[in-house]
């Protein structure tokens, strides 16, 4: 460890003379998924000079658990990513397998439909639906789920602009009218990208190619939680108490200074030697010719840390372009299952298309062990819906849904516990996924994830919203700090290779201004933008 008050760093300007400044290789800046990954990947690399700086006081990021409290024992629900997704292809399985994570397959066939009353009700109550009731309203979309993809294909192929999820829909003659039309389109669009049709992009949401390739969600239902696989493997890192003095636990960033790597003006630059990124924290300096950041965009959109000098333009239409979003799930504990055994419940609410409207058993076979006094349901609220929960209290939540479960079922007893989660306004995440929206071109996903510098100095912009695959998952996490890592190891080595950053994002013609560098390899954010597809595909019933 290098542990100097630096002379240079101060004649710079960039620290006081008198500060304690940690020197390292490289910087990581969050401990989420994506930090883990990148401090694994370059101590693999025997890059071991590296710094983790975490705000919180423990590792995981957006792998986080709550708990449920009851007299009869606690029952511990994921507060953020909950699913494993298309498992078969992906580490997060192989690692998941590592560390006998315990999950079960979600089947999203296996669901009961209520026409609801909705929140003018007045002591009117709804109906559940019958099978054939269901197939009828849900034939039309499904549909245009079959078409989606080939139709999304053709347009890319004719080089038509992108439209939005719901400009598609209508043109493939799917227009939701009605509130179980709504409800179950809101399943399949708003519960997997936590945006409306209005807000996506069809291109990314439909693409054939592209994304994870759902065949089967297993849903975590481990007491350790999600974050146990990702906290084990950073204990190979950091040490089985995770006290190694390069991780660096309740240290919250406050400015990235990357002054003396970029030209007075902020352009890159090549530069001889090494010059230092210096990022200023409540505990303390520390300096590095590579830092990488793996803030959410929900951070960087809302300029928790400062950057001096100012992000290039470039940068910033990248990161104000894509999207945050907001996807809540509250549990609720009951001491009795008053519910069916279905997995899914689907409320269809006639005054506000999504307004509780996917309930999950968290008690339906393989998930938690039925038949005791601990039973949870889970109620997903997204997009505008969910951030303005965010700003109720448990109480009201508590009210609200309370509302709508009395109207589905009769001798609905008094929770025991209910949590509810606010991603969102929370300064350390700013909303819960990234998601690709319409007018979001390529280029601007590309050059999200671009590193500035010049030389032998770089800030790196890795985590999940940088991956052109699988943004907004565990799995884009996971990869792109392996990406980062292998960036950094390469300019370490001494070769960079060329990256591409599209100063100017045109309509017609692309002006690329290719960064001769020898030091970052690109690797990332050059494809067309991933499908993500949340959650598999949707079945009728029929
Ligand atoms: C509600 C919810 C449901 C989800 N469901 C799924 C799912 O089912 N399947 C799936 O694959 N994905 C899901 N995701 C997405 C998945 O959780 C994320 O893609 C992934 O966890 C992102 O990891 P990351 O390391 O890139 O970012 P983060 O986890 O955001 O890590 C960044 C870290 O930076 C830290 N930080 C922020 N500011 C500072 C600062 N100033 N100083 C120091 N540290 C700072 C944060 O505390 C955080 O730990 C879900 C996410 C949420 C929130």
């Amino acid at each position: 460890m290098r542990r100097t008050s630096i002379l240079a760093l101060a004649a710079l300007g960039l620290v006081s003379a008198s500060e304690d400044v940690r020197h390292a290789q490289v910087l990581i800046i969050g401990g989420g998924i994506t930090g883990i990954s990148l401090s694994r990947a370059l101590q693999a690399q025997n890059i071991t000079d590296f710094v983790l700086i975490e705000a919180r006081d423990q590792l995981g990021g957006r792998a986080y658990t709550e708990t449920l409290h009851s007299s009869t024992g606690d029952v511990v629900v994921e507060k953020g990513c909950n699913w494993i997704q298309g498992p078969g292809k992906e580490p997060i399985l192989e690692m998941a397998n590592k560390w006998g994570l315990k999950t079960t397959p979600t089947n999203y066939s296996d669901s009961v439909w209520f026409e609801g009353m909705g929140i003018e009700a007045d002591g009117q109550r709804g109906r559940f639906l019958n099978e054939d009731e269901e197939a009828e309203f849900m034939s039309g979309y499904d549909n245009f789920l079959e078409n989606a993809p080939g139709y999304s294909d053709w347009r890319t192929n004719q080089s038509l602009v992108d439209i939005s999820v719901r400009v598609a829909t209508s043109i493939m003659d799917w227009i939701p009218v009605n509130p179980l039309q709504w409800a179950y389109e809101y399943w399949n669009i708003d519960f997997t990208f936590a945006q409306t049709p209005e807000e996506s992009s069809f291109a990314n949401a439909f693409s054939q190619e592209a994304g994870i390739e759902n065949e089967r969600d297993d849903f975590v239902i481990d007491p350790r939680g999600y974050k146990y696989i990702f906290v084990q493997e950073a204990r190979e890192i950091f040490g089985q108490d995770l006290d190694d003095e390069r991780l660096r636990l309740e240290t919250t960033v406050r400015t990235i200074d990357y002054s003396a790597i970029v030209n007075r003006d902020g352009s890159n630059t090549k530069r001889e030697g090494a010059p230092e990124i210096v990022v200023h924290t409540d505990k303390g300096v520390f300096a590095a010719p590579h830092v990488v950041s793996t803030l959410s965009v929900g951070v960087l959109q809302h300029q928790d840390v400062q950057w001096v000098p100012r992000l290039p333009d470039w940068k910033k239409e990248a990161i104000f372009t894509f999207a945050m979003a907001t996807y809540q799930k509250i549990f609720i504990l009951f001491d009795k299952q008053f519910w069916g055994d279905s997995e899914f419940i689907m409320y269809a609410d006639p005054d506000k298309r999504g307004r509780y409207a996917v309930w999950q058993n968290i008690n339906a076979a393989g998930y938690l062990p039925q038949n005791t006094t601990n039973n949870v349901l889970m109620v997903t609220a997204t997009g505008d819906f969910g951030r303005r929960n965010e700003y109720l209290s448990d109480a009201e939540i508590t009210e609200e849904v309370m509302g709508v479960l009395r109207e589905m079922y009769d001798d609905v007893p008094e929770p025991k516990d209910i949590v509810v989660p606010r991603w969102t306004i929370d300064p350390l995440f700013r909303g819960s996924y990234s998601n690709w929206p319409l007018g979001a071109l390529d280029q601007h996903h590309a050059n999200l994830g671009q590193p500035i510098g010049g030389g032998h100095s770089w800030l790196h912009f890795s985590g999940e919203a940088t991956s052109a695959e699988a943004f907004g998952y565990v799995q884009g996490a996971w990869e792109q700090g392996i990406l980062s890592a292998e960036a950094i190891t390469a300019c370490l080595g001494g070769t960079c290779p060329d990256a591409t950053v599209y100063e100017a994002v045109t309509t017609c013609e692309q002006t690329e201004t290719t960064i001769k560098r020898r030091g970052v390899k690109s690797g990332r954010g050059r494809g067309r933008g991933g499908s993500p597809r949340r959650h598999a595909v949707m079945q009728t019933k029929s």
